[in-house]
């Protein structure tokens, strides 16, 4: 109470901007020091991918969620942005790295064999360490190729110098593969695109949420498709929240999917029942 109090003074004598700067503060010295002292506030979901003509799991996303002393479960929406713009993000993507070759090893020693996808930010891939890093995980975990695979946007692709490129190439020669995320909401040119060593495209949640019925988003999902099939890529739709989106995908030729219609993303042990055919109800995401 007398925190609450405090805070309400401070917003009564100070201008609005000054109290978001002292909440930014807060919250980055907050994730700070739960990286430092105490990373079990941070707690990876893992969000299905299913292969809609035979339900079967194929591979999962890594979603990071901060459990937050005072504020409670917090969404990456309310943290990455932060965490980029302080340098926060390469400490914290080193986490989830390990957290997340950590977990799926112990899949893979259980019998279970599920890649599982991590979000890259791209101030990440500009760090000269990350290929190290990853190697070192890898061999720890004695993981398979293709076990993990590399989220990106397409900002990613934009770097005009080729670091990028050879970043990208390193770690494929680890054995991981790439994703392009949120594809089509961005800027990469398709003769770009081609330079990089992406084996999958996320379609954007904003073309399948109007899906059935508008005819643009629908060709934006079949261009995405046969150009997908012509580079020797692979599709993954986002964000399929209907039975009618995920036959609608289907008709266009689309298989893979990930989305509240099939599975939120949930802990580790839930998605350990939902791969071995045990459906839980799902808590909020
Ligand atoms: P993203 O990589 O595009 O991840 C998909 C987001 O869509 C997730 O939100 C997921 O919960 C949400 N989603 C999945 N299915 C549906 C659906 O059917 N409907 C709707 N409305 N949403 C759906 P989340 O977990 O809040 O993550 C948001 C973004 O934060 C991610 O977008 C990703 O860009 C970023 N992010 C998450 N984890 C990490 C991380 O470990 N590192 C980095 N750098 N970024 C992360
Ligand atoms: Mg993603
Ligand atoms: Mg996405
Ligand atoms: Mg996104």
């Amino acid at each position: 109470a007398a925190k609450e109090a405090g805070r309400d003074t401070l917003r009564y004598y100070s201008p609005e901007m000054n109290v978001l700067a002292m909440e930014r503060l807060t919250l980055e010295r907050d994730l700070r020091r739960a990286l430092q002292d105490d990373p079990s506030q941070l707690v990876l979901y893992y969000q299905p991918q299913v292969d809609a003509a035979t339900g079967e799991c194929v591979g999962c996303e890594a979603l990071v969620r901060w459990q937050h002393p005072v504020r409670g479960l917090m969404l990456p929406g309310e943290f990455i942005p932060l965490a980029e713009r302080s340098g926060l993000i390469v400490e914290l993507g080193r986490w989830v790295l390990a957290e997340a070759c950590a977990e799926q090893a112990r899949w893979s020693d259980s019998g279970m064999q599920l890649p599982v996808s991590v979000n890259l930010s791209p101030i990440q891939l500009e760090r000269s360490d990350l290929q190290p890093y990853v190697k070192a995980l890898l061999q720890r975990h004695g993981m398979m190729k293709g076990a993990l695979e590399l989220e990106l946007t397409e900002g990613a692709l934009m770097n005009e110098d080729d670091h990028h490129l050879q970043a990208f190439n390193g770690l494929m020669a680890l054995g991981c593969r790439f994703a392009l995320d949120d594809f089509g909401t961005g800027y990469s040119s398709l003769s770009r695109l081609r330079r990089f060593p992406i084996s999958r495209l996320k379609i954007d949640r904003g073309f399948v949420r109007t899906l059935p019925g508008n005819t643009d988003d629908e060709a934006v999902v079949r261009a995405t498709l046969s150009m997908a099939r012509d580079m020797g890529m692979d599709v993954v739709a986002e964000g399929v929240e209907t039975q009618a989106q995920s036959d609608c995908l289907q008709q266009l030729g689309c298989r893979i999917m990930q989305g509240y219609w099939f599975a939120r993303p949930m802990p580790a042990d839930q998605l350990r029942a939902f791969v071995s055919g045990v459906r839980q109800p799902v808590g909020p995401d």
